[in-house]
């Protein structure tokens, strides 16, 4: 059990999200240039009580639920100093294999963090407040472009791309087109908000329909993480739109010719800054519904079980465990 030093709190951890870099370290050890070289507590999208407080911390208070924010910015090295804390020169992110040490994780009974870090969650409903986490990596990414009156896609429908359509729809889209390869999680993305989705597997045909005249959408998200999706989003954006990239690991050849004569913006969204606090308060006063994306909640000692779970788009979304 550990104890929390100054400046700390302990929390009794009581929920947590599988999210897609948690299948990756689980499966293949790591990620794009990432690997584990030593054991490490996967997860960060994690909600419990506060069980103890630090010396000399004020609050919040034992007993309050919260969210814990996953990522320690050093907050002194050159980007900190410049307000730009997810580009941290020494980030400690919680269950990540970016540095070594590795950053243990939030998969544990108790967890020692940064008091600020431990965000109180109004309604305390722990299964929502463990969705803060990838709803901020998506709050995030909705800032990345102008989304307000325009038109969007949503390439992948997973949990990121679905939480990516409650965010584009709270951002004000007018238009929300999902796509993804199975039906399953396409029926997920309906049920949050998207207008309209397509089966790409099996209806090639009304996709390629948006690439007519110079493409259809302001701003695509890229969602699955797939080369050949990015390559696809340039036929289906229109003239000076954006596109935002906010999967990872592909590796893409992208014919270059067609950001230059569309004159089109490709960004890349990276985890979130100020968005977490935004993203505890809409769940905390339920100005949204997460609750349609969580389809299953698994006891800790199941863990395994969860996993294979979250790794098959054709059985789950959100899958969390739960530790108490
Ligand atoms: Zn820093």
């Amino acid at each position: 059990d550990p104890s929390p030093g100054p400046g700390e709190v302990l929390v009794r951890i009581e929920r947590g999200g599988i999210c897609g870099s948690d299948l990756h370290y689980y499966r293949h050890g790591g990620f794009g240039t990432v690997r584990m070289t030593e054991p490490m507590t996967l997860g960060h999208e994690i909600a419990g009580r506060v069980a103890a407080l630090g010396p000399g911390v004020g609050g919040p208070a034992a007993g309050t639920v919260v969210v814990v924010n996953p990522a320690n910015p050093c907050g002194a090295c050159a980007f900190c100093r410049e307000g730009r804390p997810i580009h941290c020169l020494d980030m400690r992110f919680l269950g990540s294999a970016m540095r070594t040490p590795h950053v243990q994780g939030g998969f544990s009974e108790y967890l020692v963090c940064r008091a600020e870090n431990a965000v109180p969650l109004k309604h305390g409903d722990l299964s929502a407040g463990a969705f803060a986490e990838p709803l901020a990596v998506c709050l995030h990414a909705v800032g990345q472009a102008p989304v307000y009156g325009r038109r969007v896609m949503i390439m992948g429908a997973g949990p990121i791309g679905s939480l990516l359509v409650v965010a584009a729809r709270f951002a004000g889209a007018r238009e929300i087109v999902v796509l993804d390869i199975r039906d399953e999680p396409l029926a997920y993305a309906r049920k949050v908000g998207a207008d309209r989705t397509i089966n790409t597997a099996e209806h090639a045909d009304e996709v390629e329909a948006f690439a007519a005249d110079k493409g259809y959408f302001d701003v695509i998200f890229e969602a699955a993480g797939q080369g050949a999706t990015v390559a696809g989003a340039l036929r289906y954006v229109r003239p000076r739109g954006t596109i935002v990239l906010v999967g990872q690991g592909a590796t893409a050849e992208l014919p270059v010719s067609a950001i230059v004569t569309r004159e089109l913006d490709l960004r890349g969204s990276f985890r979130f800054d100020r968005e977490f606090a935004l993203a505890v308060e809409l769940i905390g006063d339920r100005r949204i519904d997460l609750s349609p994306l969580l389809s299953h909640t698994l006891p800790a000692a199941e863990a395994d079980r969860a996993f294979v779970l979250a790794g098959d788009k054709s059985q789950s979304m959100k899958v969390q465990l739960a530790f108490a």
